[in-house]
C-alpha cells in the first residue's frame, strides 16, 4: 500500500481533472489516475459520459483507452489505477482485460449511490440476486453463421 502522501499525489490530479470536467459539463463526479511501475503518472482523467454522449465514458475506462492509445499497447499489466470512487463492474472488467492487477479507490459504491450514481442494478445482476433487469439469452439454433467465425479465426491464426 502506498503511503498517504503518495496516494494523495495520485488522487489529486484525478480530482482536479474531475472537478474541471464537471464544471465544463463533461461528465459525472468520478476521476482516475493511471501510474506506471516507477510511480510516474501516465494519465489523470475525469468522467466523459456527457461530453462524448457515451455511457461507457467512466474515468477508469477513459484512462485505459487513453493509456493504451498513448503507449500503443493492449497490456497495462505494469500499471496501477487510482480511482476517486470504487469502480463499477464495467471498469473492473476493462482493467482486468488490460491486465491491470490493482486499483486503489477512495469513495465507495455506497457514496456514489448516495450521490445519484447507483450501480446496485449491475452488482445485483452480477451476483445473481436480481436477474430480472437484463435478459442474457443463449441461442442454440439459428446461429450457424456465428459459429463460422471460430473456423475463420482458427484458419487465420494457422
Ligand atoms: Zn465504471
Amino acid at each position: 500500500m502506498p503511503s498517504s502522501e503518495v496516494l494523495n499525489s495520485y488522487f489529486a490530479p484525478a480530482v482536479d481533472a474531475t472537478i474541471a470536467g464537471m464544471r465544463a459539463g463533461d461528465g459525472g463526479p468520478f476521476g482516475s489516475t493511471l501510474v506506471d511501475s516507477d510511480g510516474k503518472i501516465v494519465v489523470a482523467v475525469g468522467n466523459t459520459v456527457v461530453r462524448e454522449t457515451d455511457p461507457s465514458g467512466h474515468a477508469e475506462m477513459v484512462a485505459v483507452r487513453e493509456a493504451c492509445r498513448m503507449l500503443n499497447t493492449l497490456d497495462l499489466s505494469a500499471y496501477t489505477m487510482y480511482a476517486t470512487c470504487e469502480p463499477c463492474p464495467m471498469c473492473v472488467s476493462v482493467m482486468m482485460l488490460a491486465g491491470i492487477k490493482t486499483c486503489y479507490h477512495a469513495s465507495t459504491h455506497a457514496d456514489a449511490a448516495a450521490n445519484d450514481f447507483s450501480v446496485d442494478h449491475l452488482l445485483n445482476y452480477l451476483d445473481g440476486s436480481d436477474k430480472a433487469t437484463f435478459d442474457l439469452v443463449h441461442i442454440e439454433e439459428g446461429r450457424e453463421d456465428c459459429a463460422e467465425i471460430w473456423t475463420e479465426y482458427q484458419a487465420l491464426k494457422a
